[in-house]
């Protein structure tokens, strides 16, 4: 008998990354492409599109679609409601994708989809308690709890990069919000909180001066970053304060779902693991009511969306860790 197939498909701000791959998440051929702005038919296309190319014409041996998305779902109509980085709404996935290749279709958070990935062949493996927390453009985690991955009335019972952890709110959100736990450490929340903090840094800093009175507006993630490296105080004074913020929100997390292990993923946090995920894992020990757990770095690397979206194509996978979507 053919080994069953599938398609995984992860979807973010800028890049659809597509897989076909088998039941042990083995991916047997890849494509990436850049997200098409613009209307919902137009990504609606580009997905189908997309599908078709990597599975070259032979569904035959195509179980499912599985799709992992980051934004806000509604998880039984399988849309994509709203993504702030790709300025998309309402997007209806499930319905368009079943219709146009008569397969099941999964509509999954990107971030839900690396914990389904994580448990079944990650640093999860064997356990029913983790959770995998993404730190790229803005923050996502899925949880899973008692062997299932949670999801909630819509779907979004995850949405951790969106918890208050400031109080006073002094950073807006991308969301709009005020005091969102992303708009202080994600990648595109940094740049913004070192400007916040450059206002009260008195030492001597090329990049604190550059950010002084709303300035450096180009001034991204990475570079923040290569200047801790370097050295700057003010870049180590903004990656250590970011640390602390992750470390506190983390410990909101296992307070709230005591997981066995936390794994860490997204573009920021993999390219800066001893500066992102090594300080959370020294400090959770202080800050958590409940036993720690261990923390590390996804074993996954970028892949965990994908993987899991691939996964949960397949319907023996979803009736153990999604039971909720059959
Ligand atoms: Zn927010």
């Amino acid at each position: 008998m053919a080994m069953k197939r599938a398609v995984g498909l992860d979807i973010g701000g800028s890049w659809i990354r597509a897989a076909l791959g088998d039941q042990e998440g083995r991916i047997l051929k890849r494509s990436v492409r850049r997200v098409a702005r613009g209307s919902p038919d137009r990504f609606v296309s580009q997905v189908i599109c997309i599908i078709k190319e990597i599975c070259g014409g032979d569904f035959g041996e195509v179980e499912g679609i599985g799709i992992g998305a980051a934004g806000r779902l509604d998880i039984r109509k399988g849309s994509l409601e709203f993504s702030p980085h790709a300025s998309l709404k309402s997007v209806p996935l499930k319905d368009a994708i079943e219709a146009e290749f008569r397969r099941p279709a999964v509509v999954l958070n990107d971030c839900v989809a690396a914990a389904v990935a994580e448990g079944a062949v990650g640093a999860g493996r064997g356990m029913g308690n983790l959770a995998y927390v993404g730190i790229g453009t803005g923050i996502g985690s899925g949880i899973m709890v008692d062997g299932r991955v949670l999801l909630g009335k819509d779907g979004n019972a995850h949405e951790v990069g969106h918890m208050i952890i400031d109080l006073e709110g002094r950073l807006r959100c991308n969301c709009g919000g005020l005091g969102h736990w992303e708009a202080y450490t994600s990648g595109s929340g940094i740049p913004k909180f070192a400007r916040y903090l450059s206002e009260g840094f008195s030492g001597v800093s090329r990049l604190a001066e550059t950010l002084k009175g709303g300035g450096g507006e180009r001034i991204e993630a990475k570079e923040i970053f290569s200047a801790a490296y370097g050295g700057d105080p003010f870049a180590k004074l903004v990656i250590e304060r970011a640390a602390e913020i992750n470390a506190k929100a983390f410990a909101n997390i296992v307070n709230m779902y005591d997981p066995e292990t936390i794994t860490v993923g997204g573009g920021l946090a993999l390219k800066n693991p001893s500066l992102t995920v090594d300080p959370v894992a020294q400090a959770l020990p202080r800050l958590c009511f409940n036993a720690p757990p261990r923390v590390m770095t996804t074993p996954l690397g970028e892949d965990a969306p994908l993987v899991g979206a691939l996964l949960s194509a397949f319907g023996s996978v979803r009736s153990k860790v999604i039971p909720q979507l059959g």
